[in-house]
C-alpha cells in the first residue's frame, strides 16, 4: 500500500473550487499542492454542475487515500437592488437618490430595493452600501416604501448589485428560501461542512443546526458588525468560525478588520473552534503568477496568529495561478511555522497550570508537556465526535497529531483542525485492540517510525464524545 501523502504542516488550506478548477485533474493538482478542504460556493453555478465538483472530489479523495472535507457555502440573505437600464447609471455626490420598494423601473435617481426589512429598519443618517462599499449612500427620509438618499460616494452603478446596510440590524432571517433549497441539495451530496453567511446572531446558527441534525457541522461566517455583537455565543453554537473579511471589510471598514481577525480568532482558540481566516489572502495571483509582499505577509499574520486554516476564493475558482497560489500559501506557513517553533516563548493559550478545569482540558495540557518533554513522534488520539483531537489541538502540541477515527465524517472534519493527520481505523473496544491500531495506523501513515516515541489519548469509555481521559506512552 503507498504511503498517502501527509503535509508537513500544522495550519490547513481552503480552496474555492469554480470554473477554473471544476474536473478531477484540476481538483487533484489542488490537493497536491496543499489543498486540505475545498469550498463550493452555492452562490454561483448550479446543482448538477456543483454535484458533478463534489463527485470529482470524491473520486480525488478515494484516489489519494485521504480523508477531504467539503464545505459547502451558503449565499445566505445577500441583498440586492433591482434592475438598471443596460449600460448602468452614474451616481454624482450630493445628489438624491431613491430606492423603492415596489417594482419600479430604475432610472437615474431610482431603483428597486426588493427588501421589506430594510424598509422597516432603516433609519435617517443610516448609511446603505452599494457595490461592496464602492457607492455609498446616506439615508434622508424614509417614507411608506421609499428610501430618500444622498449620494456620499459616487460612481457606476449597474442591475443587480448588492447592497449592505451596516448601521442597521435587520429583521432577516439567516436561511433564505434559495439556501434551504441548496442545503438539502448539499446535504444529499454528502458535504461534510454547510457555511453560514450573514448570520447576525447564534440563533441564526441554532436554526441552522436545526435543518442540518448531524448531517454535517456548521461554519459561522463572521462577516456583519451584529454577528460580532453576539461573537461568544455564535463561537459557542458553531462548529468552526470563519472571519470573512470581503463583507466584513465592506459593513465595517478595511481599517477594522485586522482587529476583528484579531479577536474573532482569540474568542474562537479559548472555546477550541477551528478558524479559518478568509478572502483576499493572495488577490493579486487571481492574475499573478507571484503575490505581493504584503499578501505573504498577510498570511503569515494569520498563522503566527494561532488561526487553523487559511482561505483562497477567486485565487483558485477563477484565478490563473491557483496552484501557485495553493503553493505559496503552503510554503509561507511551513516557515512561519518552522520560526513559531524555534521561538522559545510559550504560545499564547499555553497558561499556567490553574484549578477546576474540566478533565480533558486537564488531559490534553498534560499530552503537550508530555509531548514536548519526551520529544515524541506524534501524539495519537482515538476519536469518535473529533472531541479529543479539537481538545490536543487546541494546546498546539509541538509534534503532529494523528486522528483516528471509525467516523469519515469526523475524518473529514479533522482535515480543517490545525495539526490533525485524520485517518479512518477500525473501531476500538480493548486496550490492546488500541495498541494494535496505533502500530498499524503509524506505520500507514508514516508519522513514525519503529522505536518512535508516541502518546497515545482517548476517552474511556470509547465512544463516547467528550470524555477525552487517558495518556498513554508507548514506543512502536
Ligand atoms: P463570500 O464570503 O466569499 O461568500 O462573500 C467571504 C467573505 O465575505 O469574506
Ligand atoms: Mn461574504
Amino acid at each position: 500500500m503507498s504511503i498517502p501523502p501527509r503535509r508537513d504542516r500544522a495550519a490547513k488550506i481552503i480552496a474555492t473550487l469554480g470554473p477554473a478548477s471544476a474536473d478531477d485533474a484540476a481538483i487533484r493538482r489542488l490537493f497536491l499542492a496543499g489543498a486540505d478542504v475545498f469550498r463550493v460556493n452555492m452562490s454561483h453555478g448550479d446543482h448538477p454542475t456543483h454535484a458533478g465538483v463534489i463527485a470529482a472530489i470524491r473520486r480525488v479523495e478515494a484516489d489519494m487515500g485521504r480523508p477531504i472535507a467539503i464545505m459547502a457555502d451558503l449565499q445566505g440573505p445577500k441583498l440586492r437592488i433591482g434592475t438598471l437600464p443596460d449600460d448602468g447609471i452614474g451616481l454624482a455626490v450630493g445628489c438624491s437618490f431613491t430606492l423603492c420598494l415596489n417594482e419600479t423601473e430604475g432610472t437615474a435617481n431610482r431603483v428597486t430595493l426588493p427588501h421589506p426589512e430594510i424598509f422597516a429598519a432603516a433609519r435617517a443618517g443610516d448609511r446603505l452600501l452599494l457595490d461592496d462599499g464602492r457607492m455609498v449612500l446616506r439615508i434622508t427620509a424614509v417614507d411608506d416604501g421609499l428610501i430618500i438618499t444622498r449620494v456620499e460616494t459616487g460612481g457606476r452603478l449597474s442591475s443587480h448589485k448588492g447592497v449592505n446596510v451596516p448601521d442597521a440590524a435587520l429583521d432577516l432571517a439567516a436561511i433564505t428560501s434559495k439556501d434551504r433549497v441548496d442545503l438539502d441539495f448539499a446535504l444529499n451530496q454528502g458535504v461534510d461542512l454547510v457555511a453560514l453567511s450573514f448570520l447576525q446572531s447564534a440563533r441564526d446558527v441554532q436554526a441552522l443546526r436545526r435543518l442540518v441534525g448531524g448531517a454535517a457541522r456548521i461554519v459561522a461566517k463572521l462577516e456583519k458588525p451584529q454577528a460580532l455583537d453576539d461573537l461568544a455565543a455564535i463561537v459557542d453554537a458553531a462548529d468552526a468560525i470563519m472571519v470573512a473579511r470581503g463583507d466584513l471589510g465592506v459593513e465595517l471598514g478595511a481599517a477594522a478588520v485586522p482587529i476583528a481577525q484579531r479577536r474573532v480568532i482569540k474568542a474562537a482558540r479559548a472555546a477550541g473552534r477551528p478558524v479559518i481566516v478568509a478572502t483576499q489572502m493572495l488577490e493579486s495571483m487571481i492574475e499573478a503568477p507571484v503575490p505581493t509582499r504584503a499578501e505573504a505577509s498577510d498570511v503569515a499574520t494569520a498563522i503566527y496568529g494561532e488561526a487553523d486554516a487559511v482561505m483562497l476564493s477567486a485565487e483558485t475558482a477563477i484565478g490563473r495561478h491557483g496552484v501557485a497560489a495553493v503553493t505559496v500559501m503552503d510554503s509561507i506557513i511551513r516557515k512561519v511555522e518552522a520560526d513559531m517553533a524555534a521561538d522559545i516563548e510559550p504560545q499564547a493559550f499555553s497558561t499556567p497550570v490553574e484549578k477546576g478545569v474540566p478533565v480533558p482540558k486537564a488531559v490534553s495540557r498534560a499530552v503537550r508537556e508530555i509531548a514536548a518533554s519526551l520529544d515524541c513522534a506524534a501524539v495519537v488520539t482515538f476519536t469518535s465526535s473529533g472531541h479529543t483531537a479539537l481538545a490536543i489541538a487546541r494546546e498546539r502540541p509541538a509534534s503532529p497529531i494523528l486522528g483516528l477515527t471509525p467516523d469519515t465524517g469526523t475524518a473529514r472534519f479533522l482535515a480543517l483542525v490545525w495539526g490533525v493527520h485524520s485517518l479512518r481505523s477500525a473501531e476500538v473496544d480493548t486496550m490492546p485492540d488500541m495498541m494494535e491500531i496505533v502500530r498499524d495506523c503509524v506505520a500507514r501513515s508514516g508519522i513514525a517510525r519503529a522505536g518512535d516515541v508516541v502518546v497515545i489519548t482517548a476517552g474511556i469509555p470509547l465512544r463516547t464524545p467528550g470524555t477525552t481521559n487517558l495518556i498513554r506512552v508507548a514506543t512502536i
